[in-house]
């Protein structure tokens, strides 16, 4: 039977990148594992197929001997017990730790580690919240971070599991009314990955941990919205028994500004003048995220009027480019007349200017909103 190409097994170019290749080989993974398809047998060609391709263009020295002599090249290849057979599946889940490793350990891909393998354990995520003001929010912001995090102490030394024997399975047989039954689960004691403590320094936890506080340096991008998660990978606690350290989640949190509304990218300000400068028109100074603006306000301006200011809005972590700062026109009215000016208005009502003549272009408040979101 002729070998595929492993290029074209894991469905990237000749020039793919290492990336691109882990990338196209996790996705296969997780489309044949066993575990998702099980009694497949085409599946599991596939998946062994698979890892097969991955093992060799993941390694530099066997990616060049297959780029030079193709699958010939590869009859006797060192290491990995294949060229012939090709993968076993222990080849390929000890392969994983690799690929799924970091952040995404493999249990949480395919529901816990109850292949009779050893499990990489991973450390718990920590959380913190972050509150954050809209200044940050518009250019982004470095934040140092106090967090008191698990770690493995120095100093702790590792021995096989004397439970497990290092396979991180128990099997434990129990009589049945059908007979006896075998059934394996990870090993309590060592959590799965067949190691336990040997010695640890006192005041160390029974994991031969402890609580170590760690300034961690969190990079917030411009443009971050109340609620969202931001995952620093690896800045958890550690695993206990060296495994895989868990993330630290934060949890963004706007702080309210004085003035400014926040709506998506856009920035909403509520501006009062008084009537006289309504009628006479003038200059204002309007606030924004990061300082102020001047703007001309023209002589008889109507309240509701929306005034755009572009681009002084946020910027966005998905999209390119600002928001707008929309400021309201509230005119107020005066209130608490003094005789003077009571007097002054009696005369206005007699002037026809002091009539409201709306035209189309004074169209309503909502309206004027519908065209700015719709
Ligand atoms: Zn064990």
């Amino acid at each position: 039977m002729s070998k595929r190409d492993y290029y074209e097994i894991l469905g990237v170019s000749k020039n793919a990148d290492a990336k691109q290749i882990k990338k196209a080989y996790r996705k296969l993974a997780l489309k044949f594992h066993p575990d998702k398809n099980p009694d497949d047998k085409a599946a599991e060609e596939k998946f062994k197929e698979a890892a097969e391709a991955y093992e060799v263009l993941s390694n530099s020295d066997k990616k060049q001997r297959y780029d030079q002599y193709g699958h010939a090249g590869m009859q006797g290849a060192a290491g990995g017990g294949f060229g012939g057979g090709g993968m076993n599946m222990d080849d390929i889940f000890s392969q994983f730790g690799d690929v799924f490793g970091g952040a995404h350990p493999f249990e949480s891909f395919f529901g816990g580690g109850a292949r009779g393998r050893q499990r990489v354990v991973k450390g718990s995520n920590l959380r913190i919240r972050l509150s954050l003001n809209l200044k940050e929010v518009s250019q982004g912001v470095d934040k140092k971070i106090k967090v008191s995090r698990l770690v493995n102490a120095a100093g702790v030394t590792y021995k096989t599991c004397g439970t497990c024997h290092g396979s991180g399975q128990v099997t434990r047989i129990s009589n049945t009314i059908l007979g006896q039954m075998q059934t394996s689960s990870p090993c309590p004691v060592c959590h799965g990955n067949g190691k336990s403590i040997d010695n640890r320094p006192s005041g160390t936890d029974a994991n031969g941990m402890l609580k170590k506080e760690e300034t961690v340096k969190i990079t917030i991008p411009p443009g971050v919205e109340d609620g969202m998660q931001l995952k620093v990978s690896g800045k958890g606690n550690a695993a206990p028994l060296e495994g895989i350290n868990g993330d630290l989640i934060v949890l963004i949190a706007i702080k309210e500004h004085d003035t400014l509304i926040r709506d998506g990218q856009n920035l909403h300000f509520d501006h009062y003048i008084s009537f006289s400068d309504a009628a006479l028109g003038t200059t204002s100074e309007i606030p924004t995220v990061t300082g102020k603006v001047k703007i001309k306000l023209e002589e008889g301006i109507q309240s509701g009027k929306i005034l755009r200011l572009k681009g002084k809005g946020l910027p966005s972590v998905n999209v390119y480019g600002k928001g707008d700062l929309l400021v309201h026109i509230n005119v107020w009215t005066p209130q608490n007349l003094q005789k003077e000016e009571k007097k002054f208005f009696e005369n206005c009502k007699k002037s026809d200017t002091f009539t409201p003549k709306p035209t189309r272009s004074d169209k309503s408040f909502f309206d004027r909103v519908r065209e700015m979101f719709g």
